[in-house]
């Protein structure tokens, strides 16, 4: 089969979006527009993805194994000129306006080539996720203003969401299993603030992160009913970073254990009072959970795409590898599972947009406020300084819990759960199915497809194991059983 008819995946004319996921055909009839800008962004992310990630991401691969603090920062400073760090940022604001649906396509099209670069650039939405579960109106306007501010600079700005501790790490993110836990970490209240201690570990960009939004018990021995959430910024006297971790996988994002020696923290950064930190958790599981499905689909898309192409080249028993019956069957197999996964993952994505955070940059006071507003109006400092009276502050929390309810941010975990450990799940699957079809070769790290099995396989272990995210799924739909 010539190259040029290779038309899947990483091969395909962009943008291929309506074609390989049908449904968004049909809704692109009833909402034009909102189609028609994730088919814009398939074709700016799968370009940058194409050009720019590619030809590098093994060298980077082999650079990050020797020095785990390296960073290509050429490679961020391309995606921070298309904007691709603050996609989600309003228009209006400075960003480009990205809804969940425009960020699963950034996502997905980025981590086809390599999930660990793809998450230096996408985890940077982490801050505005994070305000936005808040939803507090000076938190809100400030993280936009520090994103836009630093991405007009040129200059780097990195968040880490902390919750895992040496003692423990699937208990952080479950009611039950957080009541019989004893943490590592601890805050307590001094005047004007709240003073941390202890150590988190395994924090994806923990040593990049200019803020770290951590969950910290006010008493260990309680934590469920103590956890709290702080944002602190990691210039704070007390915070340190210890050591990077050497992973099988995803080297070029980097994982660090962080230290809280004394750190203050003043009232206004507690983000969750004490007893509500979970809840925070909870929420950004809501959402994550669900992208890091799409990420395990990406994966496993980029690794067929090595695999039909080498198997296209390859020439075996006098005819192309790709001719042999019994590879066409694996590889009908293994699209098939894309096709399923990825499709449930969209769907997700479009839920992400009508019904939780994403939605209320369609609601009327927030889209109204958008269009009459000036756009330095809206990040100035009148308009900040307004955000920050208690009433104002209070009022966007109590909007959006009036659209995101606890029992539907549960619901949101459930789906996500599920995605998560099938996503994940497949990476790993396919990942190891087309080694099997290359054979020796794949083994070559030149080929860039074993890395493809080694960062699959860290999916399964984060944002909750999967056995965890199997439990959650259980419990939150059939219940406990006894
Ligand atoms: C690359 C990478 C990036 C990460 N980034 C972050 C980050 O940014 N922020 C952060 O906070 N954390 C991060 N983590 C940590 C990650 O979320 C934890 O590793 C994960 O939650 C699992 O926790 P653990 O490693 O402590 O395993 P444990 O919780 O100790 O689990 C060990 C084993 O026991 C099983 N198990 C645990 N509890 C139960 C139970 N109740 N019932 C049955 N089986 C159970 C697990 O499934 C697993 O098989 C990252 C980890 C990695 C590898």
């Amino acid at each position: 089969m010539d190259e040029k008819d290779l038309k899947y995946g990483l091969f395909a004319d962009a943008p291929d979006l309506v074609d390989t996921i049908p449904a968004l055909g049909k809704l692109k009839k009833a909402c034009p527009a909102y189609i028609s800008r994730a088919e814009k962004a398939q074709c700016i992310a799968r370009k940058f993805a194409r050009e720019e990630m590619l030809p590098r991401v093994l060298a980077i691969d082999t650079r990050c194994s020797k020095d785990p603090q390296y960073v290509d920062w050429d490679l961020w400073r391309k995606a921070n000129d298309l904007k691709l760090n603050i996609a989600a940022v309003p228009v209006k604001m400075g960003g480009l306006g990205w809804s969940a649906l425009d960020n699963a396509v950034l996502v997905e099209e980025l981590s086809s080539v390599c999930l660990a670069n793809a998450a230096n650039i996408t985890f940077n939405t982490f801050g505005l996720l994070g305000a936005l579960v808040e939803c507090k109106t000076d938190i809100v306007l400030n993280i936009i203003r520090m994103m836009v501010d630093a991405q007009k600079k040129g200059e780097p700005l990195f968040w880490s969401w902390a919750i895992t501790e040496p003692s423990a790490g699937t208990d952080m993110e479950d009611g039950e299993a957080m009541a019989q836990m004893k943490a590592s970490t601890s805050a307590r209240k001094v005047p004007g603030g709240y003073r941390l201690n202890g150590t988190k570990c395994f924090i994806t960009n923990g040593s990049l992160a200019h803020y770290v939004i951590a969950t910290i018990p006010m008493d260990p021995s309680h934590p469920k009913e103590s956890m709290a959430t702080f944002f602190v910024p990691t210039t704070t006297k007390g915070f340190s970073v210890g050591r990077i971790e050497r992973k099988c996988g995803q080297k070029a994002s980097q994982t660090a254990e962080i230290f809280f020696d004394d750190v203050f923290v003043p009232e206004e950064n507690l983000w969750e009072p004490p007893g509500r930190g979970l809840r925070h958790t909870r929420e950004i599981l809501s959402i994550t959970r669900g992208y890091i499905g799409l990420c395990g689909v990406a994966m496993a898309r980029g690794a067929l795409d090595h695999c039909i192409r080498f198997a296209n080249q390859k020439k075996r028993n006098g005819h192309m590898l790709l001719d042999e019956d019994w590879v066409k069957f694996a590889i009908a197999d293994m699209m098939k599972d894309i096709m399923a996964v990825r499709a449930a993952c969209y769907n997700f994505a479009i839920a992400l947009d009508t019904s939780h955070i994403w939605s209320l940059f369609e609601k009327l006071p927030i889209k109204a406020s958008l269009k009459i507003l000036p756009g330095k109006m809206i990040l100035g400092d009148a308009l900040l300084n307004l955000s920050r009276l208690k009433p104002v502050r209070l009022l966007g929390s109590k909007y959006k819990g009036s659209i995101v309810s606890d029992r539907m941010v549960e619901k949101f975990v459930t789906e996500g759960s599920a995605l998560k450990v099938a996503g994940t799940d497949l990476a790993v699957r396919v990942g190891s199915r087309v080694l099997d079809i290359v054979g020796l070769e794949g083994m070559a790290y030149d080929l860039g497809m074993e890395k493809y099995f080694r960062d699959a396989k860290v999916t399964q272990i984060y944002e909750g194991s999967n056995q965890a995210n199997r439990i959650d799924l259980f419990h939150n739909t059939i219940g406990t059983l006894r």
